[in-house]
């Protein structure tokens, strides 16, 4: 059942991973998003965290072509991204976490500023503007993510969060 509200939040999230708004979504765009989340928390490209999230996103990449590239030509349109990847991963939610997961748990390093496995809502808040997320949503997904208050967040709360704001129950 294809109604606008569906189609409207399918097309926020293919804007969110065409980071560089070409109207495709490939390599360039995951590079850009790394790149992106490191300079918002300054963190060297070099370091041990830059260049775990630079993996991360190769993997996000890896796997979202696996899922949605059907022609092979590395770059996933529009279509591709609604008919292939909007659906299977809806069907599969596990497979979406389990791709995004290194990628998560990267940003979630560079995003805990004082290196206690967790990171301020916040700052959440901050990498999820930075991947795309629209800025009320953002912090509302932020919020959502720490049911306790505790206003911190860990990876057991941000992967499978990722992967519900993604995979766009219709
Ligand atoms: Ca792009
Ligand atoms: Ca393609
Ligand atoms: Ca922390």
């Amino acid at each position: 059942m294809i109604n606008s509200e569906y189609e409207r939040r399918i097309a926020a999230r293919f804007a969110a991973f065409d980071q560089d708004g070409n109207g495709h979504i490939d390599r360039a765009d995951f590079n850009a998003a790394a790149k992106a989340l490191l300079a918002e928390f300054g963190t060297a490209a070099r370091s041990e965290k830059g260049q775990a999230l630079y993996g991360g996103a190769e993997a996000l990449w890896q796997g979202m072509a696996g899922i949605a590239d059907r022609d092979g030509d590395q770059r996933i349109t529009r279509e591709e991204f609604v008919t292939a990847a909007v659906k299977r991963l809806r069907d599969n939610p596990d497979r979406f976490a389990e791709i995004a997961r290194p990628f998560l748990h990267a940003a979630l390093d560079v995003a805990d500023t004082d290196g206690d496995g967790t990171a301020a809502v916040g700052d959440v808040a901050r990498v999820l503007t930075v991947l795309g997320v629209p800025g009320d949503a953002a912090r509302s997904v932020a919020a959502a993510l720490d049911p306790d208050g505790d206003g911190r967040v860990g990876e057991a709360e941000i992967v499978p969060a990722f992967a519900r704001y993604f995979t766009v129950p219709e």
